[in-house]
């Protein structure tokens, strides 16, 4: 018999014809003539209805039917009379591959979020974390299919890194050496060179500068892949491992760049509006009840681009009373940001030529001599969701900053070095998976938007 997915049976037309599903038991319920049985296999967030008539099953085997229980059952498809589903399968024969007794933590509906990712290992199975991953899964597929259908190349960096992209966050070293018993040299201090690549290494926190490197030689490229920051910042908005998705193209201004990221993010929302209704619906329906009408809106208006010294001008003149005041120089925290989108302009806002201090050293310098041609996409509810900038392509300019800011030449030279030979204006950016997700799901925590979080304090699973 035909193994077909719940997603798929759903949208047969019943004739009667004979089909085997597998899935595990939501619930149970009936009575002494006919049992109903929700079953789900994970394809689609609607179950396919199973009905049991009760004067020819076998008892003692449905006791072992329970929520959680994974079964085979073969059937005939029918029309259902009830309401709720089109159609249900008329139960021949039910075997239970693996029972769930009453311990099975997912009983009733209507866990918190904080219990469910306590049993991260089990949550994917309920109907929330079924639509948030079926829809991760959709926008990594959208993210591909945007960039390759752009002629843009994926474009493998490394993980493991002798570079520090320049203050992206702290990092987790890579090490073999014995922590009991680490090697020192005769000052004192760690000898790396006994370790495992002869030098510190660490998990990295940015594939731009490998990147670029793509950039400058294939045209445009873009990675995806994850990246990890030793931030002990235990914030709604920020995992110690996320994927982050960065893109990078040779002969693009900070024009190009900004075009480039609000095409690509109205995509992929357009993206899940096209491919992910039934999810989005029943997210919407459960904990947001505006977020579609929110992903419409994005995809709909035009986001605002906005001058740093500008956006500071109006978070002035706002009569708002911040936490954090906020005057030219400083970087804007959340609150600001938040006020910007929300509030004032009530859309996306590209804010552009932040000054200098609080930004990479790889950033274009404008001519002012006090700000770079760095982006940062703001979002609704979220923040920033996007970081990018024009690169910075002369060679003498980078030489300066690099030495200026004390950094190591020892670990940037191959860097510098394309600046040096066939040097070409170019940008990039990136995107924050899960922040992306987070936007397009509606969900608040962005632990609940990843399988298996890492936060300070916790990898388990
Ligand atoms: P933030 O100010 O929000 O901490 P950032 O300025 O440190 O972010 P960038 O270095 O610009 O971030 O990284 C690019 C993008 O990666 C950000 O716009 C965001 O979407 C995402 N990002 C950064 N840090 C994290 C994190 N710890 N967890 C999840 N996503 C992150
Ligand atoms: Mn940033």
């Amino acid at each position: 018999m035909k193994k077909v997915r719940i997603s798929d049976l759903l949208a047969l037309t019943p004739e009667g014809q004979s089909v085997s599903v597998k899935g595990w038991v939501r619930t149970k319920r009936g009575n002494k003539n006919v049992a109903f049985i929700a079953l789900n296999d994970g394809s689609t967030i609607n179950n396919i209805q199973i009905v049991v008539d009760m004067a020819s099953a076998d008892e003692e085997l449905l006791k072992d039917v329970t929520t959680g229980a994974c079964v085979c059952v073969e059937g005939r498809l029918v029309e259902s009379v009830g309401s709720g589903q089109p159609v249900e399968v008329q139960a021949d024969k039910i075997e239970i591959y693996g029972k769930a007794d009453s311990t099975y933590p997912l009983q009733k509906k209507g866990h918190s979020m904080e219990f469910l990712r306590e049993i991260a290992y089990l949550r994917p199975r309920t109907n929330t974390f079924g639509a948030v991953f079926r829809i991760r899964h959709a926008m990594a597929y959208a993210i591909h299919k945007f960039f390759n259908d752009k002629g843009f190349y994926y474009w493998h960096t490394p993980l493991i890194t002798a570079s520090d992209c320049e203050g992206a966050g702290a990092m987790f070293n890579v090490t073999t050496m014995d922590l009991n018993n680490v090697p020192k040299t005769e000052d004192g201090a760690v000898d790396y060179s006994q370790d495992f690549f002869a030098r510190q290494t660490a998990l990295t926190v940015s594939g731009q500068l490998e990147g670029e490197l793509g950039a400058l030689a294939l045209g445009q490229i873009y990675t995806f892949g994850p990246t990890f920051r030793a931030e002990n910042s235990n914030t709604p908005r920020h995992l110690a491992e996320f994927w982050m998705i960065e893109p990078e193209m040779a002969f693009y201004d900070l024009e190009d760049n900004m075009a480039l990221a609000e095409e690509f993010i109205k995509y992929c929302v357009q993206y899940a509006l096209d491919n992910c209704m039934d999810d989005l619906t029943f997210l919407n329906n459960m904990f947001d009840k505006e977020l579609i009408e929110r992903l419409r809106g994005v995809v709909a208006c035009d986001f605002v681009r906005l001058d740093y010294t500008e956006g500071i001008r109006i978070l002035g003149e706002s009569g708002k009373k911040f936490e954090f005041p906020c005057t030219w120089g400083c970087d804007l925290q959340s609150e600001h940001e938040r006020y910007l989108v929300e509030e004032y302009f009530k859309k996306p806002v590209i804010l552009i030529n932040y000054p200098k201090e609080i930004k990479s050293f790889y950033m274009k310098q404008n001519e002012d001599g006090k700000t770079v041609r760095a982006m940062d996409v703001l979002f609704p509810k979220i923040g920033e969701i996007i970081g990018g900038s024009e690169r910075e392509a002369d060679y003498e300019k980078l030489n300066a900053i690099i030495e200026e800011r004390g950094m190591s030449k020892e670990t940037l030279w191959w860097y510098l070095d394309t600046r040096r030979w066939g040097s070409a204006p170019h940008s990039g950016f990136g995107l924050g998976f899960e922040r992306l997700l987070l936007f397009v799901t509606g969900m608040a925590n962005i632990r609940d938007v990843i399988p298996f979080p890492r936060t300070p304090k916790n990898a388990e699973y």
